[in-house]
């Protein structure tokens, strides 16, 4: 038997199971909800804990050149469960972790269920949880049952919960050519907190425009999903292309307007612009403003590098439109994943304004540490901002800029995907040179750059693991050594 009393997780997906896991390892009993059979979402379709409810992808493995191949090995490093039932369910897919999908939930649920620690139990939890769960994890996701989610959104305040995310593409400044895109502000405004030069802006002639409303017209398009195109949940946030089909000059009496612009290079307001604006406190990531988009992923790639300065853009993220239940997190949430007005209740998961399988498991890790932690009378900590895993937090409690004037994050903060732009910067003069010594240029630079960075994640992780984590307990024991050890 154990002293100590439970720790509720709500939801068995990504998050849920990974958080449930970490808990029990550390220790701590916990009881894991799960709505499904008995009530299910649109999108999964069994019974099984960590369902894919898409592709069976994890993306890539490269941990060294690819920032979701970093996160991979630092939850390794950390015990994983999907991580581990990832590895041993892999499929073929180059560099990419794949997984058998059915075998991947089997193995997480079994595990989950075998262990001497875990409950699970089958049932919504259908509004806030009982005032005598004194520690509970939502990991409820981006489809969480009407009933709790209204609950929460009554909590947390009209507004702060989102059911729609219109995501407008994500650039790296570096990929930016700012010989040809600009800094400033409409009519220069500095504004509270700016400076008057806060935009980039990517300047248009009339043959640039009209060309590129040819292309955005002519674009393959995602479509909704049945339940999505029902969902009463989407004023105010058209995609641009829906904005070019009613009418050539509207997007250019939309957020492509040129007013208040002046192009240095010709001395004069060009016919349309484009503008990005600072999206991480780094600095290293810039938004498109006002492009939230339907097109299929490889279209925008190719549309948006027609727009003059982003002919090389390499893009932290692509632009969306799609039903998900995300918290306005950088005001709601503290460091260690605590609902501020009610710290019984912690987040974990795509709920927090994270997006994707791992990411979403990557914050269901950090729950399940931090519940188990405060249990246990430990201090909590988050593992450094230079570790992915760290990055991510500092993405959804604080890394995000605050709207001018208002101090709000509502509205503009996004859903996100692990990236380098959102790990702190190498100083400047970290040495980037070949094995040669040569001095790198370009790509190899770029390259390099993530290497650097991608060590430096884990020297950090190792140093903070050896000085705040519990170790994992023995049931991570039968797994291939590798696993745990990858990527040192
Ligand atoms: C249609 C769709 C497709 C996606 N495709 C991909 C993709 O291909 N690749 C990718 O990386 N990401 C994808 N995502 C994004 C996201 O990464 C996944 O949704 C991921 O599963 C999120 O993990 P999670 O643990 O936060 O939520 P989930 O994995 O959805 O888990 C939430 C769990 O909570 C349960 N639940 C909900 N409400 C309650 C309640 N009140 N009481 C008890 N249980 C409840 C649900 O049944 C579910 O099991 C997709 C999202 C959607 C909606």
């Amino acid at each position: 038997m154990t002293q100590f009393k439970p720790v509720h997780v709500i939801g068995g997906g990504l998050a849920g199971s990974e958080a449930a896991w970490q808990i029990a390892e550390a220790g701590v009993p916990v009881v894991l909800s799960e709505m499904r059979p008995h009530r299910m979402t649109d999108a999964h379709k069994t019974h099984g804990l960590a369902e894919l409810v898409c592709s069976n992808s994890f993306r890539s493995d490269a941990w060294e050149t690819n920032a979701v191949g970093l996160l991979h090995a630092e939850m390794r490093r950390m015990g994983s469960l999907i991580l581990a039932a990832g590895d041993l369910h892999k499929l073929p897919a180059g560099g990419a972790l794949a997984v058998d999908r059915d075998g991947f939930s089997g193995e997480v649920t079994e595990r989950l269920a075998a262990h001497p620690l875990v409950t699970i139990k089958r049932g919504e939890v259908a509004g806030l949880p009982p005032a005598d769960w004194d520690s509970v994890i939502v990991a409820t996701g981006p489809l969480t049952s009407p009933a709790l989610s209204e609950a929460v959104r009554a909590l947390t305040g009209e507004g702060e919960l989102a059911f729609f995310d219109a995501i407008a593409p994500v650039v790296h400044l570096d990929s930016i050519d700012e010989s040809i895109a600009w800094r400033q502000s409409r009519y220069d405004k500095a504004g509270p907190g700016g400076t008057g030069a806060d935009y980039l802006n990517c300047p248009m002639s009339k043959d640039e425009y009209e060309a590129f409303v040819d292309a955005l017209l002519a674009g393959e398009k995602t479509s909704f999903k049945e339940w999505e195109a029902s969902t009463p949940y989407f004023d105010g946030c058209l995609p641009v292309e829906v904005m070019a089909e009613r009418g050539r000059d509207t997007l250019r009496f939309g957020p492509m307007k040129p007013v208040g612009l002046t192009d240095p290079r010709t001395g004069r307001r060009p016919y349309a612009v484009v503008q990005l604006r600072q999206d991480n406190a780094h600095g290293t990531l810039w938004n498109m403003v006002g492009f939230q988009t339907k097109l299929k992923h490889a279209e925008q790639v190719s549309v948006f590098r027609m727009i003059p300065g982003l002919g090389e853009a390499e893009f932290a993220r692509l632009g969306g439109l799609h039903r998900n239940t995300f918290l306005n997190s950088p005001k709601l949430i503290d460091g260690v994943l605590r609902l501020k007005a009610e710290p019984r209740l912690r987040f974990a998961g795509q709920i927090t304004g994270v997006e994707g399988y791992v990411e979403s498991a990557a914050i269901g890790l950090l729950a399940g540490r931090f519940a188990a932690a405060e249990r246990k009378g430990e201090a909590l900590r988050t593992p450094p901002a230079t570790t992915a895993l760290g990055a991510l937090v500092a993405h959804i409690t604080g890394g995000h800029l605050l709207d001018e004037g208002t101090g709000s994050s509502s509205g503009s903060f996004q859903p996100m995907n692990i990236n380098y732009g959102l790990l702190p910067p190498l100083e400047e003069d970290a040495p980037l040179a070949g094995e040669d010594g040569r001095r790198l240029k370009g790509k190899e630079r770029g390259a390099e750059k993530k290497r650097v960075m991608s060590r430096r994640a884990l020297r950090d992780l190792d140093g903070w693991i050896a000085e705040h984590a519990h170790p994992t307990s023995s049931s991570m024991t039968g797994l291939d050594p590798a696993i745990q050890g990858q990527a040192r």
